[in-house]
């Protein structure tokens, strides 16, 4: 029976004391509605997962554990990033839950899309991806750096959903089929599609933070792309390669130009030709041996295995 499933909500917070309480009271209301309407089981639970916060954020899910036990929550012991602690927040309610849906704190995804995901799930399917249908209420910045991640990881042949980000309904085969990727370089997005199993899409609106700042400042945003593409893709050694043969071409070229102007006796004129190659082909070397090192030290991390999280307290 598929109808009173039991579902675990799973929100990722670090350092969120400002938005807290409003995500309390709405969460609080959308499970007592869906529990109510016999859409999900009476023992479903709200889990917030403090990754390390250095403000109050601890203290406020303890408060709000004792006053209402619909409300359970997991400390890591330091901050691990927003994927580490999702991914707590999941094998955790793995033990529990038929289903995991996951949000963000600041409620920036609408918890109206938890009904159409839970109608996607009823409907069949294992994975149900939350996709934003538009971006107006984001900043410009935010928009085209956020769609134009998505489109540079196509053309870097990694397997993502367009302007689907962490939002997601997870059974528990989906869970147990995650809980089998042993990576320590974690990039959900990539990683959940190459599970398999029947999938749907629910669409929603992304609203403003209600609260606080984002905590994917630029600089994190290009480390998530970094670790994302180098995670799944081996293109870009691909274009080293295809660099180096055309440069192997080109230089060719070069040899041919060289030789006229040595006939043509004016051979002091290459020079300016001579010093822009050196910078060319140095840079494009550093660039390469970066490239490469990206992924020696994806390997260095893999094979040290060190755990992805450490659970400190769990109050469920
Ligand atoms: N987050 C986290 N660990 C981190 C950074 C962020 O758990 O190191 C959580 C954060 O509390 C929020 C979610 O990840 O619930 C998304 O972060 P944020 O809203 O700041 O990102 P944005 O929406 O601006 O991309
Ligand atoms: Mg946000």
């Amino acid at each position: 029976m598929k109808n009173e499933a039991l579902l675990y909500l799973i929100i990722p917070c670090y350092n969120e004391e400002e938005v807290l309480e409003i995500t309390t009271n709405a969460l609080n209301q959308k499970m007592k509605k869906l529990i109510k309407d016999k859409k999900i089981s009476k023992n479903s639970k709200i889990l917030y997962i403090d990754d390390g916060s250095k403000d109050n954020t601890w203290n406020l899910i303890t408060k709000i554990h004792e006053n209402n036990k619909l409300f359970g929550g997991i400390k890591l012991s330091r901050n691990r990033g927003h994927q580490n602690a999702l991914l707590a927040g999941l094998m955790t309610a793995k033990k529990y839950a038929d289903i995991t849906i996951s949000m963000d704190a600041d409620l920036q995804d609408d918890i109206d899309v938890i009904d159409k995901m839970l109608e996607e799930y009823n409907a069949g399917a294992e994975i149900v991806y939350g996709v934003r249908s538009s971006r107006q209420k984001d900043t410009f910045f935010k928009k085209i750096t956020a769609e134009g991640f998505y489109k540079f990881m196509h053309l870097m042949g990694v397997e993502v959903v367009f302007n689907h980000a962490d939002c997601r309904l997870m059974s528990k085969i989906a869970l147990e089929g995650l809980e089998q990727f042993d990576e320590v370089n974690l990039f959900l997005r990539g990683i959940v599609p190459q599970i398999g199993y029947k999938t749907a899409i629910a669409y929603y609106e992304r609203n403003e933070r209600i609260a606080g700042e984002s905590k994917y400042p630029l600089k994190k945003m290009l480390k998530f792309a970094i670790e994302g593409i180098t995670s799944f893709s081996v293109v870009p050694l691909r274009i080293i390669t295809s660099t180096g043969f055309i440069m192997a071409l080109f230089s060719f070229i070069i040899l041919i130009y060289t030789l006229i102007v040595k006939l043509v006796g004016n051979a002091v004129s290459g020079w300016t030709f001579i010093v822009t190659s050196i910078w060319l082909v140095a840079g494009i070397q550093m660039i390469s041996l970066g490239i490469i090192g990206e992924y020696i030290g994806k390997v260095y991390g893999e094979t040290k295995r060190r755990p992805k999280y450490i659970i400190e307290k769990e109050i469920i």
